[in-house]
């Protein structure tokens, strides 16, 4: 359970229980807590962290796109999460590090002191009930009409909790109606990402997705271009029109937790098979180099 699990705070380890921030803290007022969510699993060589390398760094951008500063360097981050990781007796799961401002405050103004940080680990089922989804499952999305948040209002690159009521409205629409996930365009009708997923189709073969801009930089789908180069698949990321959803042959949406998640019916239009044969073949080749059991990306892999 949550509160059991041991978590870093402010370079102490506590209890999750004890882990808490005031109410009236600038990052529950305003929702300036930065975060990032890391996945690690089991190879054979023990667990693994993947990426960890990208997921610290674009925690970092989080902080500067928003002038903020973190008490940590890199190379601490890193050892901070591994070493948390090694604290919970858990071999596969989610790690989710958050850099927030615990200091009660009414002001719009961030207080002018470095984050605090925490690093939870997480078994997503255990924890929170979610169960992972297996490879043979699938998806429904709705376009919602709440577009992306433009990148003129707000640095949308920055994984920040005030981001994320654009992706809650989004999806909570797509509940409402009945569907699981939600699509959002972005300001210029263009296909911009799901609420905390990137967005692949497939098309004669091809791979598109959106060039970032209007998205955040997925660590997912980065690597999931890089692998589907490296398997042959002509890829293409640039400015996507809504209607190519509706003539796509395949899509699917791509994030840390789920890595691959085909999507089977988008609005009224069911997909013609689920998942398609090239979203197959980059799910099994992710889930390998996940496993450890790809030579070519095992540099991906981090050891616990
Ligand atoms: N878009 C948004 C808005 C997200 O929050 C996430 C989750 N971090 C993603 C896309 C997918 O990114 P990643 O593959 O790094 O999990």
């Amino acid at each position: 359970m949550l509160e059991n699990r041991t978590v870093y705070l402010d370079g102490a380890f506590v209890l999750g229980h004890e882990a808490t921030i005031p109410i009236m803290s600038h990052s529950m007022g305003r929702g300036s807590a930065i975060f990032d969510v890391l996945s690690f699993g089991e190879t054979k060589q023990g667990s693994a962290v993947f990426r960890l390398d990208e997921h610290i760094s674009r925690f970092q951008r989080s902080a500067s796109a928003l002038g903020m500063k973190l008490p940590l360097s890199d190379q601490e981050l890193r050892d901070a999460v591994l070493e948390t990781i090694r604290k919970n007796a858990i071999r596969s799961g989610a790690v989710k590090i958050t850099g927030f401002h615990a200091e009660p405050s009414l002001s719009l103004l961030p207080p002018k002191k470095p984050l605090h940080l925490a690093i939870f680990v997480i078994d997503p089922e255990e924890d929170f009930g979610e169960k992972p989804m297996t490879d043979q499952e699938s998806v429904t999305a709705l376009v919602s009409r709440w577009r992306r948040l433009d990148p003129l209002t707000v640095p949308i690159e920055a994984k920040v909790a005030a981001n994320y009521l654009n992706g809650m409205v989004a999806r909570t629409e797509a509940s409402d109606k009945g569907f699981d996930y939600a699509m959002m365009l972005d300001s210029d009708g263009n296909i911009a990402e799901g609420g905390t997923e990137s967005i692949f189709l497939v098309r004669e073969k091809r791979l598109l997705t959106p060039n970032i801009g209007h998205i955040l930089q997925g660590i997912t789908r980065k690597s999931v271009l890089a692998v589907a180069e490296a398997m042959g698949i002509e890829t293409f990321a640039g400015t996507l029109k809504e209607e190519l959803l509706f003539e796509a042959d395949e899509i699917f949406f791509s994030g840390t937790i789920h890595r691959v998640l085909p999507v089977r019916q988008l609005g009224s239009r069911v997909m013609p098979e689920t998942p398609g044969p090239v979203t197959r073949m980059i799910s099994a080749r992710m889930k390998e180099i996940a496993s450890g059991r790809d030579p070519q990306f095992q540099h991906w892999l981090f050891s616990v």
